[in-house]
């Protein structure tokens, strides 16, 4: 069972958690920084960078005295208060001692690690205090990722079932989301969003039943509840279509979370802490119905589109086009090829002026920004035909740069300007959900 930031992210929260994970049966819980405090703590290391150790020190002084009032809001004796409060301050030490000459990225990592760290102990904390016999397992004895930022999925299968082994009779056992050692036994982490990743992983190594993502929405819904109103929750959907979901732009399920539990084949139910009662959305294999299920959008997307006689006719023109970006790390999410032309669509324009100088070798190239991909998600098998007729109509009235279709069963995408979207979004569910 994980529980990301904004549901841990007041007393008040983290005693509905406790609530949700004391019932009968073993889990483990794996529990997110208290909401806002890893953007904190980013901030937190770029000062440090830039040495702006004023500021630096008047943020962490901010988040203390938060923490402090925490502490004495959810703990009710003067013995948790105490505890939790020194325990607190040690961390704060920790991150002040930072506060130097020189930061490094290493450091930065241990930094990050402290939100994590300290959410899982002010709820140990609390459990304790009402009663519940819990365990902390220590994630950073157990998670790790190898030389490639991959986790290492033998060493943490051992090292977890060691720890789990030294409480047979424990049912509820608490551990850190998003922190892990690397290959060299530095603290680091899983990105940004990671703890999710972290539950699953978790999950395929302990053989779990269920993998549950609870968050503060009652699952997928079939359209951006942002964007569009009216939206609807998807019962069901399969592993494939949920990693693409996940992908493109709905942001409740952090996208490489799907990966471990798909090839451990355990199913992924997504939950909602404010209405636990509602079944969520189950992400499992076998049967998960017909038809267009969702639609998504990811913003920030820049197409890139080479033109080159070169490639009429030649082969291997691709794989160089396809090396430019892999030697700048740049993954490519959408493609589309003509006998004289390839689109391409990246979401990371970091090294984007290098990658369209280096392109420019094999033809002309036109880089275009402020795309965003719409990507509807079902199952869109070939014989069941009129899937993409209806996309296709109810963006009648909106550009279209790009299609893709076919690579999969399971989604098409459509690359479109990011001021159109809303249009979009919304005439996509009035056609597709609606009837209209
Ligand atoms: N606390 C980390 C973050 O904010 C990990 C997570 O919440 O999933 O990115
Ligand atoms: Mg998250």
């Amino acid at each position: 069972m994980k529980f990301g930031g904004t549901s841990v992210g007041t007393p008040t929260k983290i005693r509905e958690v406790a609530n949700l994970i004391t019932v009968p049966g073993r889990k483990i819980v794996v529990l997110s920084a208290m909401a806002g405090t890893t953007n904190d703590l980013v901030s937190y290391a770029e000062y440090l960078y830039k040495k702006e150790q004023a500021e630096a020190q008047a943020l962490l002084e901010a988040m203390h005295q938060k923490y402090v009032a925490v502490a004495e809001e959810l703990f009710q004796t003067n013995e948790f208060k105490t505890k939790s409060i020194e325990l607190i301050n040690s961390h704060f030490d920790y991150l002040t001692s930072f506060n130097q000459d020189l930061f490094t990225r290493h450091e930065e990592k241990a930094v990050l690690a402290q939100g994590e760290l300290i959410s899982t102990a002010l709820m140990h904390f609390h459990l304790w205090e009402t009663g519940f016999r819990a365990v902390l397992l220590p994630a950073l004895n157990f998670m790790r990722i190898d030389k490639d930022q991959e986790p290492d999925n033998y060493y943490i299968r051992e090292n977890l079932k060691r720890e789990l082994a030294s409480y047979p009779d424990v049912e509820l056992l608490i551990t850190q989301g998003f922190i892990c050692r690397n290959a060299f036994g530095e603290i680091d982490n899983l990105k940004r969003g990671g703890s999710d990743y972290t539950a699953s992983i978790i999950g395929a190594a302990a053989d779990a039943e269920e993998i549950q993502i609870w968050t503060d929405i009652d699952g997928f819904h079939n359209n951006d509840p942002r964007y569009v109103s009216g939206t609807r929750r998807i019962d069901r959907l399969s592993f494939d279509e949920a990693a693409e979901l996940a992908y493109f732009g709905a942001k409740i399920l952090h996208p490489t979370s799907v990966r471990p539990a798909k090839e451990k084949n355990i199913p992924v139910r997504l939950k909602n802490t404010m209405n636990p009662a509602s079944p969520g959305t189950l992400i499992a294999a076998g049967d998960s119905g017909h038809g267009i299920k969702a639609v998504a959008a990811k913003d920030g997307i820049t197409a890139i589109r080479i033109q080159s006689d070169r490639m009429l006719l030649a082969f291997g023109f691709l794989r160089k086009v396809f090396e430019i970006f892999e030697s700048y790390r740049t993954p490519i999410d959408m493609i589309a090829t003509s006998e004289v032309s390839v689109s391409m669509t990246i979401d990371q324009e970091d090294n984007l002026r290098e990658i369209a100088s280096d392109l420019k070798k094999y033809g002309k190239v036109e880089v275009v920004s402020d795309q965003s991909i719409i990507c509807v998600v079902g199952d869109m098998i070939a014989e069941n035909s009129g899937m993409a007729l209806r996309v296709l109509e109810a963006l009648r009235t909106i550009p279209i740069r790009m299609i893709s279709y076919g690579s999969s069963n399971n989604n098409i995408s459509l690359l479109i300007r990011t001021s159109d979207k809303i249009q979009a979004l919304n005439a996509l569910s009035n056609h597709l959900f609606n009837g209209l």
